[in-house]
């Protein structure tokens, strides 16, 4: 009999399923079933096939009974006959050819049926020696953007999204406070600053037993297994394959050891310098006063930044970008936090690609505390997406006002997620878009236009009097997609000047703008927007992940529309 496969192993398997479906050219039902079902078993925590042998899988959201057996069958022989099948037809390097940015599943099959492309370094060969601009639709810019893509794919290996680990991340420390022998317990790393993709999750933990902790936390359900162990640290490995590091130490250093792990290296480096002209030397478990000898140890992280003069630095700032200067001028910023935001401004339903109704999007949005929000559903130039017309878009106007006034604790707005089209067109006209509460301006198509007529398209959009926003402005997928060209100065410049937003899209793989693009523009005085671009009524726990990518742009309320009650936020005029 097999090994248990981890939960990893289990969904890449639904993964595989799909895609090869998606290659074969299956309808979207099916699709649509595994991808659910993949979502629900990603998230799942503890071992999915204890649960299967338990006979407790079909209690999951979203798993029927078609991938419970698949779920057992794999269990019980370590293969799955549907997909074995599916494989027998297909070679395997074609689904990494088809999620390249831009190919897809029927690009992939025509590359290996017309060139015999097996692989993405056959594809790039092929690339290299120009053969695929022989091809009908295939160009010259095919074959660059095609090797961007490739080169883009291969540099995020190793690297996972900070939004999908962070949930994972939470619960052990969750269950190391919970641990008698525990007294204060963090995760530190990138993954505390909020970088946007981490490697691994770093664990500390100060107690005055660390073999008890070690063996409490090498216990949890969580962890597939560990792989070693000293005195005071522990490396395992989690049933989603990520390492884990744990590190312990006396009470009285957890705040030396939580500054040292938490970074950024570059932060560090800085911090030693600047405390070293203050006659203090900084290590891991304490700081020393150099003159005297005396090493002095913090239970804090504060009393460590105290001590050399300065004033707490939150994590998100440690990326030695200015913070050490501004802590010691009294300069740093008022971050933005979570309950600060009071409305999200593009939300989309089931009148599009979302995954559910009006209300219970709506339900989603109220349930997360939000006092109003507007659907911003797609255009109908995006026909895969069942893209609104102004018909139909005029049809679920109706049922949104209906809804609002039937529904007490939020105020439900009517919006338009807009396609800028590839000549800088709008995807619906003024009179369409003159009738809404909220318009979002967005690029879907044409990402490898050149600069000028990428900011040609941002331009016309932005001076379009009833556009508010831009959505996700630069178009970056984390990992699979790089941004469009964006000229983010002039970007910022033309939302100050015109008055329309630049948005936050809280995607955990979007993040777009990025922190370091939101300080700029903010800079440049342009006003944001953090919205969840939710697709799913859970998807507005994603919120959290834009405030934190804004915290990294050192993002005060002041400076985001939506933190606003609805009032104040109606008198916001185009410039
Ligand atoms: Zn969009
Ligand atoms: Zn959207």
């Amino acid at each position: 009999m097999p090994s248990r496969p981890s939960n990893a192993q289990i969904v890449r398997l639904f993964d595989l399923i799909s895609d090869y479906l998606a290659l074969d050219g299956e309808s979207p039902y099916p699709l649509m079933a595994y991808e659910r079902a993949s979502r629900t078993l990603r998230d799942y925590p503890v071992s999915i096939a204890d649960l299967a042998s338990r006979g407790g899988l079909r209690e999951l959201p979203g798993i029927g009974e078609a991938i419970e057996t698949k779920v057992l069958e794999f269990i019980a022989t370590g293969e799955v006959a549907k997909l074995d099948e599916l494989r027998a037809k297909y070679p395997e390097g074609l689904l990494e050819i088809m999620h390249l940015p831009g190919v897809g599943p029927k690009t992939a099959r025509h590359l290996w049926e017309a060139l015999a492309i097996t692989n993405l370094d056959e594809l790039k060969l092929a690339c290299e020696r120009h053969a695929l601009r022989g091809l009908p639709g295939m160009g010259e810019k095919t074959e660059t953007n095609m090797l961007r893509a490739i080169a883009t794919y291969e540099a995020r290996s190793g690297r996972s999204l900070a939004g999908a680990v962070e949930p994972q991340a939470a619960k052990f420390v969750e269950a190391l406070r919970a641990m008698p022998a525990v007294i204060s317990a963090d995760y530190a790393g990138s993954l505390r600053r909020r970088r946007s993709t981490i490697r691994d999750i770093d664990l500390v933990v100060a107690s005055a037993d660390p073999s008890a902790v070690m063996d409490a936390f090498a216990a949890l359900p969580e962890l597939a297994g560990t792989n070693e162990r000293g005195d005071t640290k522990l490396t395992a490995v989690t049933h989603t394959e990520l390492n884990v590091d744990l590190r312990i130490v006396p009470e009285p250093s957890y705040g030396n050891l939580l500054q040292h792990l938490t970074g950024s290296a570059g932060h560090n480096v800085a911090l030693r310098a600047y405390a070293q002209r203050r006659g203090h030397k900084i290590c891991e478990y304490n700081v020393e006063h150099v003159a005297s000898g005396r090493q002095i140890t913090c239970a804090t992280e504060a009393e460590v930044y105290e001590l050399v003069g300065l004033r707490y630095i939150p994590p998100e700032l440690r990326e030695n970008q200015g913070e050490i200067e501004a802590s010691e001028e009294g300069l740093l910023p008022d971050l933005i936090e979570l309950p600060d935001v009071r409305g999200d401004l593009h939300v989309h339903s089931d009148w599009t690609d979302g995954r559910a109704t009006i209300e219970d999007m709506a339900l989603g949005a109220l349930e997360h505390g939000l006092e109003y929000m507007c659907f911003c559903d797609h255009s109908q130039s995006l026909a895969m997406a069942r893209g609104l017309g102004p018909d139909r878009l005029a049809q679920q106007m109706e049922v949104i006002r209906e809804l609002n006034t039937r529904l007490p604790g939020i105020t439900l707005l009517c919006g338009i997620e807009v396609d800028i089209l590839a000549d800088g067109r709008l995807d619906l006209p003024d009179e369409s878009l003159a009738q809404l509460d909220f318009v979002t301006a967005s690029i879907h198509s044409a990402f490898s236009q050149p600069r000028a007529q990428i900011m040609k398209r941002m331009t016309n959009a932005m001076q379009n009097p009833y556009v508010r926003s831009i959505g996700h402005p630069t178009g970056r997928l984390l990992g699979r997609r790089e941004p469009y060209d964006v000229d983010l100065d002039e970007l910022a410049r033309l939302a100050a000047e015109t008055g329309t937003f630049l948005e936050i899209n809280a995607s955990y793989d979007r993040l777009d703008l990025s922190g370091p693009a939101v300080r700029r523009a903010v800079e440049l005085g342009a006003k944001i927007v953090i919205c969840t671009d939710a697709h799913y009524p859970t998807d507005f726990d994603n919120l959290k992940y834009a405030i934190w990518e804004g915290r990294r742009g050192w993002l005060e309320a002041k400076d985001v529309v939506n933190t606003r009650p609805l009032s104040e936020f109606r008198a916001y005029r185009k410039a």
